[in-house]
This record gives C-alpha cells, sequence and structure tokens, in this order.
C-alpha cells in the first residue's frame, strides 16, 4: 500500500509514474510538482559501553527476552552526534561522553539508513517508558543478531579483538557470520574492491 493517496500539498490523488529511473508515487496537477521520493530514513544507534559493559535495551512492544541497542530518529536542527546523546538521555537517562563514528549501515526492510555510534556513558540508568528493561553484557560475552544494528556491533568488536559471535533472534542458535563470502548483490553483503 502507497504511503500517500492524496498529494499532501494540494490534495489531489497522486498518480504512480516513472521518475529519475524508478516508478513513484507523485502529484499530477499542474503546477504542484509533488513527488513522494520515499528515500531511506536515517536512524541514529548507540553501541553504549557503560561502566565497561554493553547496554542493550528492550522495547516496550517487543517480545520477551529481544534486546536491542538505543535507537532513534534525528531531529530538525541537530548533528548526528547530538541526536545520539539526546536518545540516550532521553531512554536511559545516561550522559554520553564520547561519541564516536562506528559506521552507517543498510536496513531496507524498514528503508531506513543506520548511523551507528560508539558512545561511552555514565550515570544512573533510569529507563523511558519506550523501554521495559534493559541489560549489560561483557563485550566478550556479546552475541550479535543478523540485522543492521547487529553488524555495527559486530564491527566494534572486531575493531576491539573480541569474539564475534552470530545469533538467530527466531531459533536462538549461534549461526555464522551472514556477511562473509557475500553473493554480489546481497543486502548487507560487505563488498571491498580496492
Ligand atoms: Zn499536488
Amino acid at each position: 500500500m502507497p504511503a500517500y493517496r492524496y498529494c499532501p500539498q494540494c490534495g489531489e490523488p497522486l498518480e504512480v509514474l516513472p521518475l529519475s529511473g524508478r516508478d513513484r508515487t507523485a502529484c499530477v496537477a499542474h503546477a504542484c510538482g509533488f513527488v513522494h521520493w520515499d528515500n531511506p530514513l536515517p536512524v541514529l544507534a548507540a553501541v553504549v559501553e557503560y561502566d565497561g559493559k554493553l547496554l542493550l535495551a528492550r522495547n516496550a512492544a517487543w517480545p520477551e527476552g529481544m534486546f536491542a541497542l538505543v535507537t532513534g530518529f534525528l531531529e530538525r536542527g541537530e548533528t548526528p552526534e547530538q541526536g545520539v546523546a539526546r536518545e540516550l538521555k532521553e531512554e536511559t537517562n545516561l550522559d554520553a561522553q564520547s561519541v564516536a563514528l562506528i559506521g552507517v549501515y543498510e536496513f531496507m526492510r524498514k528503508n531506513e539508513l543506520i548511523i551507528a555510534y560508539h558512545v561511552r556513558a555514565t550515570g544512573t540508568i533510569a529507563l523511558s517508558e519506550e523501554l521495559l528493561e534493559y541489560r549489560l553484557v561483557e563485550p566478550e560475552k556479546m552475541r550479535v543478531w543478523n540485522a543492521g544494528t547487529g553488524f555495527a556491533v559486530a564491527d566494534w568488536l572486531a575493531a576491539r579483538g573480541h569474539p564475534v559471535r552470530f545469533f538467530d533472534r527466531q531459533s536462538g542458535q549461534d549461526i555464522d557470520d551472514p556477511r562473509q563470502a557475500p553473493q554480489p548483490g546481497t543486502p548487507g553483503g560487505l563488498q571491498y574492491r580496492l
């Protein structure tokens, strides 16, 4: 189902038209020109290091046992570093002492682009109502999931010489690094061509 049926600028029904190499939902009313480009939305993610451990949180909407990084959207007028520090404060009450880019990761399933930071945090944890519970995991014992934010954790662990162990969120079983031996054009596969 399309995100818009009517033009948010002029209220006319939208049509699907080929534009810039793809079919786009666009307004054909005279002199309007609205196009729903549907570009991926940037999402900030924090690999939070607190007291030497990594903080994972469970969203109130998630099933029991499912934990992930603190994430949030960038607000207008803030840098991504400010945004990730603000999200951390809002969701956990922790203060970011340092914010360093880990990498940028695809999250095509939700049409998002993940910008992942390592955040050293201090303070007293108090979760927002968005989060139900948290875990503090020693880096050596960390298991990472097969998705964009999981790859950020994997890269952070690998850069510090920690073991990188992937697991399947459905079964809970360990799996091989899904990024190894990528097929050309496979989403999530890292391809280095030097
Ligand atoms: Zn319009």
